[in-house]
């Protein structure tokens, strides 16, 4: 068993994912992680373990595939002889208004953003038990509780994120387990990149501390979830998101 504490982020080959396992990273925890390509999360693998000389398995995984994420989450914690962090990142949007959205895209997001999430705890559930410890941290949105026209589908698996977070925790407090969600705001990376400049400056115009979000904002929030003066924290959401809902 390792005696340095292990944390497993989905989606962290690049965005809000790759910065969050850098800072846990860079915290001393070693890592299991995951992307949909085994190229970028090896890349990904590679330049943490330079940074901060700490231990990674990087796994090429499809969350959205039942049996592909509860054996990444089941193998890595084997691996590692522990799981002490689970966080819930790898997302996806499929965008339209919900009069034209199609099956599948409602189907897609349904999968990756809020079904995965389900697969995840419940593999790490096991190994969590067992220690009587645990802390769960799902990136939800502050689209779930604002809405947005356009993300039915996404507003709808945030929404269950935040849902299945509250009652999860109800059922493993008595075990030591924490679960909470981090709702980000509008975060500068690929995801936020595709929405071009004018959309930009309407958004930043609506968020009182005048910018969008880095990445590092929300990795601050995920790495206190995990730490040990946020013991008494769960079935929470954290909003991170500079003012722009309150
Ligand atoms: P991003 O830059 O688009 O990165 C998404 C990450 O998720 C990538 O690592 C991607 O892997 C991975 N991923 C996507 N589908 C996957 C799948 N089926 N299986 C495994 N990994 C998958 O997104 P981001 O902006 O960092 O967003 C991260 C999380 O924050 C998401 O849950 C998103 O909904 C949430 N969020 C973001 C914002 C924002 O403004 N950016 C705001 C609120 C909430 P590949 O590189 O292999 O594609």
């Amino acid at each position: 068993m390792s005696d340095s504490k292990i944390a497993l982020v989905t989606g962290a080959s690049r965005g809000i994912g790759f910065v969050v396992a850098s800072k846990l990273a860079a915290n001393g925890y070693n890592l299991a992680i995951c992307g949909t390509r085994q190229e970028t999360i090896d890349k990904a693998a590679a330049q943490i373990r330079a940074e901060h000389g700490v231990e990674v398995v990087a796994k090429a995984v499809d969350v959205s595939d039942r049996a592909q994420i509860q054996s990444f989450v089941q193998e890595s914690a084997k691996q590692f002889g522990r799981l002490d962090v689970l966080v819930n990142n790898a997302g996806i949007t499929r965008d339209n208004l919900a009069m034209r959205m199609k099956l599948e895209d409602w189907q897609a997001v349904i999968d990756t953003n809020l079904s995965s999430v389900f697969h995840a705890m419940q593999a790490a559930l096991k190994p969590m038990m067992r220690a009587r410890g645990g802390r769960i941290i799902n990136i939800s949105s502050v689209v779930a509780e604002a809405g947005n026209p356009g993300q039915l589908n996404y507003c709808a698996s945030k929404g269950g994120v935040e849902a299945m977070t509250r009652s999860l925790a109800r059922e493993v407090g008595s075990r030591g387990i924490t679960v909470n969600a981090v709702a980000p705001g509008f975060i500068a990376t690929d995801m936020t990149a595709e929405l071009g400049d004018d959309a930009h400056a309407k958004l930043t115009a609506q968020i009182p501390l005048g910018r969008l979000g880095q990445p590092a904002d929300i990795a601050e929030a995920v790495c206190f979830l995990a730490s040990d003066g946020a013991a008494y924290i769960t079935g929470q959401v954290l909003h991170v998101n500079g003012g722009m809902h309150m």
